[in-house]
């Protein structure tokens, strides 16, 4: 990520389609339609849900960096935190080109949800820099975020804001995050943000956490369709990143065949299933933009990937994938989503006629909050859990909270796991708010 050179500019990733109502683009307005979907089914408060269409608390910051050339850059960046009712927050940041107020407050509302469906003591929040940090070199990586940690300063800490790695950002940047709070604070800080590497409060099994629960969630939802094992089922993975490429990794080791695989620059093809231990170790080794030239195997493009006739379909990329233009095309019987918002709400209708189950966003991908928190207690405790506990505890609250969405999608006879997964969020937080009451 870190070395500056024009060859590894990350290709900006616009939905194909111009003719999309932006309205159907704007994540915002979707995480709103789906809490208006939950708030319909629970019959909800309309004043808790005036609560929950705002973000509690927004920073826009403009901040300088010097460059190594000796000139200067002046970058923007966002914190947002969105509902605090059942604890600290907790949410990624996020360094891209395309970030925007409306995405980082979809995505802390998201986090918000995300913590309240698998029953974490936190709220949610999410923060963001528009910068493309393949242009920069380590340096100025780091100097930017220890600007932006400086800027956000007030918002985070242990008890209040705890951020976590989101798009191209990774643990180390994690560390530098954890070192400018502490420098500033006086005192060593391990709980002030997550995801940070195992030499300095990191926990075991937090980087492959997000792709470990996505399988736990796939687990699931072929255990409930009575099939035992992902044996040989098919599957496409959108995404090569921290999430796609651990998910894959695990869901191969299991059996899967992995069909296809995709990033930003094109995706990789082969029916009979690519093998991963290779691939992984491939990708480890060259630029993103060369995973295309893995030697022999067909190259397809990222819309293509979407539509194959596979089992499983799991978008492990960005938002808005999935839309009203392609959503009919899609021939996966499964859908788990390991990126956020990666289903528009229009798509979901289309998806649902067609019986294509999706498992949401909220619960497939929250094996990295779920690690996350056991991060920031380990941190809290100074004292450090084996991998296996990690992953067991894990796998034991995806399958509990899966359980639990089931069971309101059951009582309120819904045809959707995500509309039921938001109605069973919407619910803890709403009763978290009426159980605090509204200060003063
Ligand atoms: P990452 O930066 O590690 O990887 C993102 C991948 O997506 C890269 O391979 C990139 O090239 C690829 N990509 C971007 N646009 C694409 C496109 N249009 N088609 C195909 N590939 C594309 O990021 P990540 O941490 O893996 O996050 C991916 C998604 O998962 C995001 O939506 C993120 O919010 C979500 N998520 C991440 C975590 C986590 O712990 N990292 C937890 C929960 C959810």
């Amino acid at each position: 990520m870190a070395k500056k050179s024009n060859k590894l500019v990350e290709k900006v990733t616009k939905p194909p389609g111009s003719n999309l109502k932006a309205i159907e683009s704007n994540p915002w307005e979707n995480v709103l339609t789906q809490v208006h979907n939950a708030a319909k089914v629970l019959d909800l408060d309309p004043n808790c849900l005036k609560i929950l269409e705002k973000p509690s608390a927004i920073l826009t910051t403009n901040f300088p960096v010097n460059m190594d050339d000796g000139s200067l850059e002046v970058y923007t960046g966002y914190r947002v935190q969105h509902n605090t009712a059942r604890g600290p927050c907790k949410g990624g940041i996020r360094f891209s080109p395309e970030v925007n107020l409306d995405e980082v407050k979809a995505l802390a509302a998201w986090m918000t949800y995300k913590t309240a469906v698998v029953n974490l003591p936190y709220g949610g929040a999410k923060g963001g820099v528009v910068v493309n940090p393949f242009q920069l070199s380590k340096s100025e990586l780091k100097r930017l975020t220890r600007r932006f940690t400086y800027s956000i300063l007030n918002m985070i800490g242990p008890e209040r804001d705890i951020p976590a790695p989101d798009v191209n950002t990774n643990p180390e940047i994690m560390s530098w995050i954890m070192d400018t709070y502490s420098m500033i604070k006086g005192h060593t800080e391990l709980g002030v943000v997550t995801g940070k590497p195992l030499e300095v409060g990191g926990s075991l099994g937090r980087l492959e956490a997000t792709g470990r629960g996505v399988f736990v969630a796939l687990e699931e939802t072929l255990r409930q369709q009575n099939q035992q094992s992902c044996k040989d089922v098919s599957i496409a993975v959108q995404g090569f990143g921290n999430v796609g490429s651990n998910f894959a990794k695990i869901a191969y080791e299991h059996g899967g065949r992995i069909a296809a695989v995709s990033n930003s620059f094109g995706a990789l093809y082969d029916s009979e299933g690519l093998d991963m231990l290779e691939l992984v170790d491939y990708a480890t080794n060259h630029p993103r933009e060369e995973l295309i030239e893995f030697p022999g195997v067909e190259v397809i493009t990222n819309d293509e990937l979407l539509k194959l006739d596979v089992d499983v379909l799991a978008p492990c990329a960005l938002e808005n994938q999935i839309r009203a233009d392609n959503a009919d095309d899609i021939q996966a019987k499964i859908i788990v989503e390991g990126a956020n918002g990666p289903t528009t709400p229009t798509a979901d209708e289309i998806l649902a006629e067609k019986k294509i189950v999706v498992v949401p966003d909220i619960l497939a991908n929250a094996g990295g909050v779920i690690v996350s928190y056991f991060e920031w207690v380990q941190g809290q405790q100074h004292y450090f859990w084996n991998e296996k506990k990690v992953n067991a505890t894990l796998k034991d609250i995806l399958v509990k909270s899966y359980a639990e969405v089931n069971a309101m999608k059951k009582k309120y006879c819904l045809q959707e796991l995500r509309t039921a997964a938001m109605a069973l969020a919407v619910q803890r937080v709403t009763h978290a708010i009426k159980l605090r009451g509204i200060f003063p």
